[in-house]
């Protein structure tokens, strides 16, 4: 069986392909520049890249560059793309509606389309990416995954701000929580190279990658995590300031005669590790500047090791215990530095990590980085996002 993942951005539409009998990946790549230029890329295993310029108008274009390049002679890897027997599609925000992955069809579509206002930017590329798919696969079952459902259990004091309680009612303010899917998949891996069952455990999964979260998991459900109404809460991230104080943003916007937009650009895009830094959101440039002494550079990561102590220490309480840490994404699985300073002095909670078996980690693996007496699971989790959705979707597709 197989199943194409895609994951629609707004210029972008990135895909997988999983043969889901033998669990591995056949292809992937992603569309770039959709809408001015365009650029395809297309790997598969144990071949050459394939990578070209062309002319990419819209994501209908885009799907059918990438179907071509699927069934194509010398970079191809099916012989018809009849061959694909399901679609998942990625999608950030599933709003109140979506508790799980589900079947998309036309009413699902109108329900996505509905809560565009509170999900501007990934909300539209994905429904582009959802009805270029049914366009040109009009028969293949469409599913998709949704980073919000994670959190669909939360109790209401996690999920509602203190606010006018009209905010939430009427103009649809609440925490809904993003990356579901990457703690979902981690903590179900966790438990498995434990061998433990997940309802057995309580955990907190830190995603740390140019976008962070961190969410407590007691017995496999999420009841809380740092991102909120939007992926801007939390921890300091690449170029997001994570939380402020709100009450800084009338101040700069009036001091600085900023209109909305330009504030949200501040927030989302100059803020973070590039807006301490100054140098750049790529956690190892700030690494490498902090080793030669740079001092914001210092600063902005003891913000981050502060801030991801804070959640580590907040969580343990609300969950009333820690079995388990995860460390995942571009910054936790690589950054070894990052790990120990999380971990240091945080032997009170049971956190003990090894500096040697975390300084000798293997990449692409699950790595148990904790010291022989640490009594909290300290792991260092490989995820796979798309892996997840192809998952789902084979779970959707096997009920029809
Ligand atoms: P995204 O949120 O865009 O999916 P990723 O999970 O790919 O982000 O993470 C990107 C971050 O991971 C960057 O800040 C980068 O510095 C960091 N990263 C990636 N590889 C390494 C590495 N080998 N060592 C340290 N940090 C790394």
């Amino acid at each position: 069986m197989k199943i194409l993942v895609i994951n629609s951005g707004s210029s972008s539409l990135k895909y997988q392909l999983f043969d889901m009998d033998k669990s591995i990946l056949l292809a992937k790549g992603g569309c770039e520049r959709i809408g001015t230029a365009g650029n395809i890329t297309h790997k598969v295993p144990n071949k050459p890249d394939y990578k070209a310029d062309i002319d990419l108008p819209s994501h209908d274009e885009a799907l059918k560059e990438v179907f071509k390049l699927l069934v194509d002679k010398q970079n191809g890897v099916l012989q018809s793309i009849d061959e694909i027997d399901a679609v998942g599609h990625r999608v950030a925000h599933g709003g109140e509606r979506f508790k799980k992955s589900s079947l998309i069809d036309d009413d699902a579509i109108a329900y996505l389309e509905s809560i565009v206002p509170i999900n501007p930017l990934h909300g539209p590329a994905a429904i582009k990416g959802m009805k270029a798919c049914k366009a040109l696969l009009p028969n293949t079952l469409q599913a998709a995954t949704f980073d919000t459902s994670f959190y669909a259990n939360f109790k209401p004091s996690r999920y509602i701000y203190a606010l006018p309680y009209d905010c939430y009612t009427n103009d649809g303010v609440r925490r809904y929580g993003f990356h579901g899917t990457s703690h979902r998949y981690v903590s179900q891996k966790a438990a498995e190279f434990l061998n433990k069952p997940l309802n057995s455990l309580k955990m907190i999964t830190c995603h740390l990658g140019n976008g962070s979260s961190i969410t407590a998991i007691d017995k496999g459900i999420a009841v809380d995590t740092s991102m909120g109404f939007t992926p801007q809460e939390g921890i300091l991230m690449g170029t997001r300031s994570g939380s402020i104080d709100p009450t800084i943003i009338p101040y700069l916007m009036k001091r600085r005669n900023l209109t909305p937009e330009q504030m949200d650009e501040l927030l989302n895009k100059k803020s973070g590790l590039l807006g301490v830094t100054g140098i750049s959101n790529d956690s190892r440039n700030c690494e490498e500047a902090a080793l030669a002494g740079n001092e914001r550079a210092n600063l902005a990561l003891d913000i981050l090791y502060d801030g991801i102590k804070k959640y580590i220490g907040g969580y343990t309480a609300e969950l009333n215990g820690l079995d388990v840490l995860v460390f995942t994404a571009g910054i936790g699985e690589n950054s070894t530095i990052v790990r120990e300073r999380v971990c240091e002095n945080m032997d009170y909670l049971g956190i003990k990590i090894d500096k040697n078996k975390n300084d000798n980690f293997k990449r692409g693996i699950i790595n148990d980085i904790s010291a022989d007496d640490s009594k909290v699971k300290i792991l260092v989790v490989p995820t796979n996002e798309e892996y997840m959705i192809a998952l789902d979707t084979k779970e959707l597709y096997d009920k029809r």
